[in-house]
């Protein structure tokens, strides 16, 4: 690992797991997590019915307790929502936001995604606000002006959080973005950041996330411009997850 530069591993548990199993990944994560170097930053973001009994385990241990959505308003008549202030309260440090499976199965806009991360940032939470282009949009040579407008839409002014880069055709097919690619787009986005919050330095670090596994991780990694990766299938299971967090 190089001094100076910090990497997150997030890993996204989506809506998997029940109790039993995934106490032992956390407990597997938190062992793992000893032999890490203090650059490599570990969180694991499980569905909302296991936030406190994992948030437990993680007590007193370096991994990160996140979270994979909020609402934006603090506290109301929003049946079946989590508002952000509920997360903090049970230690939770980070929270997904605009994850493309939420933009596709709620409806969610930029102009809700931003609200969202305003709300988080309130709450003394860390967003980690998801973009990404589809095939469609890719293969019609417009990805980058998809990602500039999610930013120039979604990403609120003062932002200070994370930006992860999915590219939706690589969510869940084991079709990973190449190394050259991924330099490619997350210099874009650090371009187009930069212009839309009017500043050079202390920008957002940019994860990538879609089929990241131990075999490409490293090599993700090694990228200037990349702060860290968001796993989804990978972390479902102890070894893969610190495999990944090994090639950091
Ligand atoms: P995946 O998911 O690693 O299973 O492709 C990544 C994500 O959606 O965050």
């Amino acid at each position: 690992s190089e001094t100076g530069r910090r990497l997150l591993i997030a890993g996204n548990w989506k809506m998997n797991g029940l109790r039993a199993s995934s106490q032992a990944l956390a407990r597997a994560i938190v062992e793992g997590a000893k032999a890490l170097p203090a650059s490599v930053e570990l969180a694991v973001f499980p569905p909302f019915t296991l936030t406190a009994e994992i948030g437990a385990l993680l007590t007193d241990s370096p991994v990160r307790l996140g979270a994979q959505d909020c609402r934006s308003e603090k506290s109301g008549a929003f049946t079946g929502d989590i508002a952000a202030p509920m997360l903090a309260d049970l230690g939770v440090t980070h929270v997904i936001l605009g994850h493309s499976e939420r933009r596709r199965y709620h409806d969610e806009t930029d102009q809700i995604i931003s609200a969202k991360a305003e709300a988080a940032l309130e709450a003394g939470l860390v967003p980690v606000l998801c973009i990404g282009e589809t095939a469609e949009e890719r293969d019609s040579g417009r990805a980058y002006e998809t990602l500039s407008n999610q930013i120039a839409r979604g990403v609120p002014a003062g932002f200070r959080g994370v930006i992860a880069y999915e590219p939706v055709w690589a969510i869940g097919t084991g079709r990973t973005a190449s190394s050259d690619d991924i330099a490619q787009t997350t210099a874009h986005i650090r371009d187009s950041l930069a212009a839309h919050l009017q500043t050079g330095d202390n920008l957002p670090p940019i994860l990538y996330g879609g089929s990241v596994t131990a075999r490409d991780a490293a090599s993700i990694l090694a990228i200037e411009t990349v702060g860290g990766v968001l796993v989804g299938g990978a972390s479902l299971k102890a070894d893969s997850f610190l495999a990944i967090a090994q090639g950091a």
